[in-house]
């Protein structure tokens, strides 16, 4: 650490399954605990009423931060081009900016949800000298059936958005799979149609920037059905078919989400 100041323990809540299963698990081993959530303005309903739920039960405010300006300001910034897996402008400036606002040049030891199952995972790791990260989870051996048995017993449960789609993060999250597109445009079509609206930007320009790489939304919600059938054939396990959060998330074991991303997801 890089100064004599006390030490803040920081506990980032994404609005996804592990970070809120180790806040539940943090809650009474560390009492000075700090939560945080990152709200990038863009989030879904569900992850909102839910981070509302995790504050109730915590008995602790989580405190929200937020960039200022939101998405459409940086989309200018970075010349109306989307942001991509490979040009994450968006986790940068609404969510790791405001986290190291938050914690200026205090020393901080933050609690990062990364499980024993995941030992490809390292986490968003600040280069800041003065932040540190831990894994409970990886040190404890808590493994994914055991982020699910703490939601269970919380009386928490799932994230509601869990029933069709994976992940927290922003509604037009370019890490949505198609069948998660699809999710959206049937439970919230007024975001789909915002996330569409952003497409129409770039065609107005003469730039083919779309949310996919191969198709726009439009085009993709025209073939919901051959979406649907693709998805439910590639589900091979019966009992995954009657599970659309474990079909959707794969218990994350195929995600090719990189470390920034769980940021927003974990
Ligand atoms: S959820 Fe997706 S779109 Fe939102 S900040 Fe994170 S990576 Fe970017």
């Amino acid at each position: 650490m890089s100064n004599n100041k006390p030490i803040r323990h920081l506990l980032g809540i994404s609005g996804g399954k592990d970070s809120a299963a180790l806040a539940i698990y943090m809650r009474d081993k560390v009492p000075e605990m700090e939560y945080f959530f990152a709200d990038t303005g863009a989030e879904l309903p569900e992850t909102l009423e839910f981070v509302d739920l995790m504050e109730d039960y915590l008995g602790k405010k989580i405190i929200r931060l937020n960039a200022g300006k939101g998405f459409d300001h940086y989309l200018k910034l970075n010349g109306n081009f989307l942001p991509t897996a490979r040009s994450r402008w968006c986790t940068i400036n609404l969510k790791l900016k405001p986290f190291e606002q938050f914690v200026g040049d205090d020393n901080v030891l933050s609690y990062v949800a990364i499980r024993a199952d995941e030992p490809q995972r390292t986490g968003y790791i600040s280069t800041k000298p003065n932040i540190k990260a831990c894994y409970p989870f990886k040190e404890d051996g808590l493994d994914i059936s055991d982020v699910k048995n703490i939601l269970d017993e919380s009386g928490l449960g799932m994230p509601k958005y869990y029933e069709w789609r994976s992940r927290s993060g922003c509604y037009f999250c370019f890490y949505q799979r198609k069948i998660e597109w699809i999710g959206l445009s049937e439970r919230h079509p007024d975001y789909f149609e915002k996330a569409k609206a952003f497409e129409l930007y770039h065609k107005n320009l003469g730039r083919n920037h779309t949310w996919t790489q191969d198709e726009s939304l439009d085009e993709m919600v025209a073939r919901k059905d051959e979406i649907k059938a693709q998805f439910a054939l590639s589900q091979d396990k019966p009992k995954k078919l009657n599970n659309l959060m474990d079909a959707l998330s794969g218990d994350d074991s195929d995600d090719n989400d990189d470390d920034g991303c769980l940021v927003c997801f974990k």
